[in-house]
């Protein structure tokens, strides 16, 4: 079948373009509901690794000023 968005000849099951990346097929998957939720566990997780990087660089710095 052919890319409804460029025209490139593609694979009759292919689910995307190879060449544009437009879908063959509407999509199903996603709900609108499901990105927020997806956002904030990323935003959780920014914030462990951040505070965690924090915690580290303090630390850090805890020691260095402990041996200079
Ligand atoms: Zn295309």
């Amino acid at each position: 079948m052919k890319c409804r968005s460029c025209g490139t000849e593609i694979a009759a099951n292919a689910l995307i373009c190879y060449k544009c990346g437009t879908a063959t097929t509407e999509p199903r998957i996603p709900p609108p509901t499901a990105r927020p939720r997806r956002r904030n566990r990323w935003l959780a997780v920014a914030l462990l690794v951040g505070g965690l990087l924090a915690g580290a660089a303090a630390q850090q710095a805890g020691c260095l000023t402990l041996i200079s």
